[in-house]
């Protein structure tokens, strides 16, 4: 059992919608107070107000991770509201999926902005505020998708996501002088409304190819997260775990007929 995280302070960005979402409910059932930021209002709301009926403390945020001045307002309206901030999920995140014959510049500055620049954003407007309270806990949502596996249409996005773990291993360095950890849960195929849009063929085919023949839910994620936020996991950092029901095991096709 690990100790408990009632009252704790907590962001969890892109906290609207799929994995931040079951990130944030698994925060929720901890009784946190909670802010999730993302762009869109209403899903913003729906979100929060699932939150609180959970046993969260929530409040929504509009921010833009893009945006270095939006984040940094987020951050401290939310450490404001909340009393200081003690952990922080960076999770937002896209990913289109466009084949590099096609992709323009502006195709690759966009994911790169949404997915790697905003981790480097969000963890430096928190800085400040876990110094304050002389530690803290950031958790970044990467991919096995880049870091371990490739994808035809997502070089720009695998690059995204690889960069956040090289991102974490020097932040966890930096960081380290605020008592502060930072580690990266690396998800599988997680159902949610951003994979939905992939389609059912690959949403079948993906199910197939994972040694535990589905795909994970956005809590798989959220239980991971919970573990890196907790005091018992404050001797890890700089590290990452693969949450992906075993997609990255086998070596051949034929090993995965033969389970
Ligand atoms: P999703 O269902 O599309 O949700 C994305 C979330 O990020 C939404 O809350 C969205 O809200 C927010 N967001 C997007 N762009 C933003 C911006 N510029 N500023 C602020 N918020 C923004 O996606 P998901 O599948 O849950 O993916 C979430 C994270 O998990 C991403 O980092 C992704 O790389 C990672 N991941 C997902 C999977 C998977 O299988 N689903 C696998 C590996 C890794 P707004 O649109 O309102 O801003």
């Amino acid at each position: 059992m690990l100790t408990s995280l009632k009252g704790r302070s907590v962001i969890v960005t892109g906290g609207s919608k799929g994995i931040g979402r079951g990130i944030a409910r698994c925060f929720a059932r901890a009784g946190v107070k909670l802010t999730i930021a993302a762009r869109h209002r209403a899903e913003i709301d729906d979100a929060v107000a699932e939150m609180n009926a959970l046993g969260a403390t929530a409040r929504g945020a509009i921010c833009d991770v893009t945006d270095y001045d939006s984040v940094r307002r987020m951050v401290d309206e939310a450490a404001a509201a909340q009393g200081g901030l003690d952990v922080l999920c960076v999770n937002a995140g896209i990913f289109p999926q466009v084949k590099m014959v096609d992709m323009s510049p502006e195709d690759w500055d966009h994911v790169m902005a949404t997915n790697l620049r905003s981790t480097f954003f969000t963890v430096k407007a928190a800085i400040p505020h876990f110094e304050k309270a002389g530690k803290g806990r950031v958790v970044v949502t990467s991919s096995i998708t880049g870091p371990v596996t490739g994808y035809p249409g997502w070089s720009h996005y695998g690059a995204s996501k690889a960069g956040q773990l090289g991102f974490i291993k020097t932040a966890a360095m930096e960081l380290a002088r605020y008592n502060t950890t930072i580690n990266a849960v690396m998800p599988g195929n997680i159902i949610t409304e951003g994979l939905q849009g992939l389609g059912e063929d690959y949403l079948k085919t993906m199910a197939n190819s994972i040694p535990l023949k589905r795909l994970g839910v956005v809590e798989d994620i959220g239980n991971a997260a919970l573990f890196f936020a907790s005091d018992e996991a404050g001797y890890i950092t700089g590290q990452q775990i693969v949450v992906d029901g075993g997609q990255i095991l086998p070596e051949s096709l034929e090993a995965l007929a033969s389970i």
